[in-house]
């Protein structure tokens, strides 16, 4: 097995799909584990990203995840480990940005990195150190009440100096345009001034090329998923067709649905409407269902087991904002959430069980409570579907390997389903 040229680091599940899509679109091939492997890297690929669950963990236990993420993809043989963090710099004030960075520096022993969670392709942009998603200021974003990590200022250097002992700085724009030597130039600067850690700005996919080049022996990185497309270059990959090849698609085809956001609702009306058989679930009757012992997940797979020969078929709980609004009211929000996930969880596992294949699971927290069901340890990535949902295919503990997509909330268009379930070759 040939070793790894880079290490990455995620802070949660679905940017560490972000980041591995975007290291696929430029030529790598990818595979993302969920959470640290107990064995050695079986595939041959250029990277490999660990998801890692530690954005809103005490701060310590980012340290401790972080590390033993690390000191797996040292083992893999990483020649640069690249620390994913999301691209609006979700974080608080104690972290978790700044003592993962902090800890990730001491263990390699590094003594300069640099911080930018720029994704121009998504609309973040950094200028003079301020972070713009579309065209305002994070602060001004709906980031400033996000219920686990607002975002009250928009000055990077400000913010990350309040996580972290070391110095922060700015290599910025003009410095940026100029290239990759007047970024390492700028960088020797900082260095000399006592700097550890520089925000970057970038406002294009070209100012990310330019930076990628200035990266090119620095032992970390750390970013949000944008910098990832100007890294391959330096290991002599460029984009091309190879790297998101998946085995063919095999077996059933099945859509789990557990989002409700606006783009599921419209995509599950979409797929009804093209004549696929599709079967609602009520989380009312799923609560009386359990009371009385009946299992939920038993009623969906009793109805799809005959249909799946005819092609495919959807199983959804989604449902418009005044449906969700009057079962939670019943039901209590927490409560309603987890007993979806877990039937719609232990659905997707029945239908794998039947021979499904090729699997759509709709909704972030879904598809966390589905991967889990189904013990997937690790997926290679393979082809975009739409902005950051790709083809995955994953090697679930239980043998059965299989084409999964997971797609969080308002990502893809209406045709979102079919248009995935007509792209795998
Ligand atoms: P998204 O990515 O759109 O946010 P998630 O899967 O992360 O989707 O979250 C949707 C949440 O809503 C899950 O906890 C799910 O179990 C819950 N849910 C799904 N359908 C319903 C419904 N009909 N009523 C109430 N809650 C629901």
């Amino acid at each position: 097995m040939s070793s790894i040229v880079l290490g990455c680091i995620a802070d949660d599940f679905t940017g560490a799909t972000d980041l591995a899509n975007n290291l696929v679109r430029a030529g790598m091939r990818v595979v993302q584990t969920i959470g640290v492997p107990a064995q050695a890297l079986q595939s041959d690929v250029d990277a490999v990203v660990i998801a890692l669950k530690s954005r809103t963990v005490p701060p310590q236990d980012a340290v401790t995840q972080s590390l033993q993420a690390l000191s797996w993809l040292k083992a893999q043989g990483a020649r640069q480990i690249y620390f994913k963090y999301c691209s609006t710099f979700d974080s608080t004030a104690q972290g978790n940005i700044g003592p993962a960075l902090e800890a990730l520096m001491d263990a390699l022993g590094t003594e300069f990195t640099i911080a930018t969670p720029a994704f121009p392709d998504n609309k973040r942009t950094v200028f003079k150190g301020y972070l713009f998603v579309g065209d305002v200021l994070l602060n001004e974003s709906g980031m400033q009440d996000h219920p686990l990590t607002p975002m009250a200022d928009a000055n990077l250097v400000r913010v990350l100096q309040a996580q972290t002992r070391r110095k922060v700085g700015l290599i910025d724009h003009g410095v940026v345009a100029r290239g990759a030597p007047a970024i390492a130039a700028r960088i020797v600067e900082l260095k000399a001034q006592g700097v550890g850690v520089a925000i970057v700005d970038a406002v294009s996919n070209d100012d990310l090329m330019r930076l990628g080049l200035a990266l090119k022996d620095m032992p970390l990185v750390t970013a949000g998923s944008g910098v990832a497309i100007g890294l391959p270059q330096n290991f002599g990959i460029a984009p091309s067709a190879g790297a998101s090849h998946l085995p063919p698609r095999d077996g059933w085809q099945a859509v789990v649905s557990g989002s409700c956001a606006t783009a599921t609702n419209r995509q599950v009306a979409d797929f009804i409407a093209r004549g696929h058989p599709a079967l609602a679930l009520d989380p009312l009757q799923i609560f009386q269902d359990v009371a009385k012992g009946i299992d939920a997940s038993a009623k969906a797979l009793a109805w799809a087991a005959p249909l799946l020969k005819n092609g495919p078929l959807l199983v959804y709980s989604t449902a418009d904002p005044a449906a969700v609004k009057s079962v939670q009211a019943t039901l209590g929000v927490d409560d309603a959430g987890a007993m979806v996930e877990r039937t719609l969880a232990a659905v997707a596992r029945g239908l794998v069980a039947l021979g499904v294949r090729q699997l759509i699971v709709a909704g972030g927290e879904t598809s966390g409570a589905c991967v889990q069901a189904l013990s997937v340890a690790q997926m290679q990535i393979g082809p975009q579907i739409d902005p950051g949902v790709p083809w995955c295919y994953a090697k679930s503990a239980s043998g059965a390997d299989l084409h999964l997509a997971l797609k969080s909330g308002n990502f893809g268009t209406d045709d979102f389903f079919s248009k995935a379930l007509a792209l795998l070759p």
